[in-house]
């Protein structure tokens, strides 16, 4: 079986890395160069942004990703010798009494529903194992088993992995356009330089890009991007010690030292760069919620595109008026927590083998209803 996969972030990559383990001749199309989009560009937090703002389906569908990341990570570490540096921080919500939402007694009751070990630590409890975090908390949620991993360095693994296994990964390819049968199923792809490449089934994980293929192709797949601008503190290792998350922004400890706090919600379509505004809200935010971190000097500043949908929820499987054209796309906020699910389920699918979580409510079919507290930002 021979199978395109048109973009080489983490969920094209993992999926054909999948592919490959279950004898299928693979080849990884890339517009641009590996691996250096949303999925380079993310925090990392092996945990939804406010899981219990999202249908039942999804903390399933994370549960059983965030399951497969232990094996994931030694079958990675063991293949290529490259550290994905996932680790254990744990997760706080700090709550002040002038939080515009209080997330409090849904996190709760979404916790207890889901298994996740959820504690309601006191203002000088949090403060005990957070000590830079705000006196002003009146209290934060925790959750002691929370993970994350380094972006650039689970992607470097997965890449040194799938050049070991043989797969042809080749930048600089822009897949224009899919390329069908009379009956209308789709047999293959043709470059932007005009070069095909045949295949039995092709897999769409292009992003944030994804809206525009989809169409030339007579098919809905409502994708935006949602910009987001994230900076790195230099800090001492130490200085913070758990992710920290707020409706403002969030706080990612890296091994080193450095701190990665981010990040906007901007609905400005493809505006690459940083700004001075997202700066000075970022800084503002870390001066409010984790005022030992003030002086820490900024480092760097980047942005990525998160591949949005307007219910917040990825599109995975088959589109159902194109036989052989399968799409895997649309992770918004978590296609890092839910890349191993969607590689594994996606590749199991293209084989042949249904799989055995719910799908329905992920359908590339469906109409999916915008919704105002996980779908697109106000423009
Ligand atoms: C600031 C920020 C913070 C985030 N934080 C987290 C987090 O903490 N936890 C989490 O789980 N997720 C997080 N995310 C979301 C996560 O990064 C994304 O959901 C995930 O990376 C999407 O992966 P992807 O492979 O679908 O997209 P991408 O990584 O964007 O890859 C798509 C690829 O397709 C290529 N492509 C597009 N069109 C074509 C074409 N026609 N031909 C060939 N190639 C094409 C693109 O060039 C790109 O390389 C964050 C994202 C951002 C931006």
């Amino acid at each position: 079986m021979k199978v395109v996969v048109i973009g080489a972030g983490l969920i094209g990559l993992l999926t054909a890395l999948r592919l490959k383990q279950q004898g299928v001749d693979v080849t990884v199309l890339e517009k641009g160069k590996v691996a250096r989009e949303s999925s380079w560009a993310g925090a990392g937090i092996l945990c939804p942004i406010h899981p219990w703002l999202y249908p039942d389906s999804f903390t399933e569908l994370v549960n059983a990703s965030l399951d497969l990341y232990p094996d994931l990570q030694a079958e990675l570490e063991n293949e290529t010798g490259h550290d994905i540096q996932r680790i254990k921080s744990g997760l706080l919500i700090p709550c002040f009494e002038d939080d515009t939402i209080k997330h409090q007694s849904a996190a709760q009751a979404w916790s207890d529903q889901f298994d996740w070990g959820i504690q309601r630590l006191t203002s000088k409890q949090a403060l005990d194992i957070e000590p830079n975090l705000s006196t002003n908390i009146e209290e934060a949620l925790y959750w002691q088993h929370v993970y994350q991993v380094r972006n650039p360095e689970l992607l470097k693994a997965v890449m040194l992995y799938l050049q070991k296994l043989g797969v042809e990964v080749i930048e600089h390819s822009e897949v224009a356009q899919l390329l069908e049968h009379e009956t209308g199923s789709v047999c293959g792809v043709q470059t932007s330089q005009g070069k095909t490449y045949e295949a039995d089934a092709v897999l769409l994980a292009t992003g944030s890009w994804s809206e525009n293929l989809a169409a030339q192709s007579g098919f809905d797949l409502p994708v935006k991007p949602v910009k987001g601008q994230i900076i790195l503190l230099k800090t001492k290792p130490g200085t913070l010690k758990h992710i920290v998350k707020h409706d403002d922004a969030y706080f990612v400890p890296r091994k080193d030292g450095r701190v990665l706090v981010g990040a906007t919600m901007e609905n400005v379509g493809f505006a690459r760069g940083n700004t001075v505004k997202a700066l000075s809200e970022l800084l503002e935010a870390t001066q409010r919620l984790i005022p030992g971190l003030k002086h820490a000097q900024v480092e760097q500043q980047w942005m990525g595109f998160r591949p949005g949908s307007p219910d917040g929820l990825p599109f995975l499987g088959e589109v159902p008026s194109k036989q052989g054209l399968w799409v895997a796309t649309g992770h918004y906020r978590n296609g890092v927590a839910l890349a191993p699910i969607t590689a594994k389920v996606m590749a199991d699918w293209i084989c042949g083998s249904q799989p055995n979580i719910n799908m329905d409510a992920f359908a590339p079919s469906r109409t999916p209803k915008e919704s105002e507290s996980v779908g697109y930002p106000q423009a």
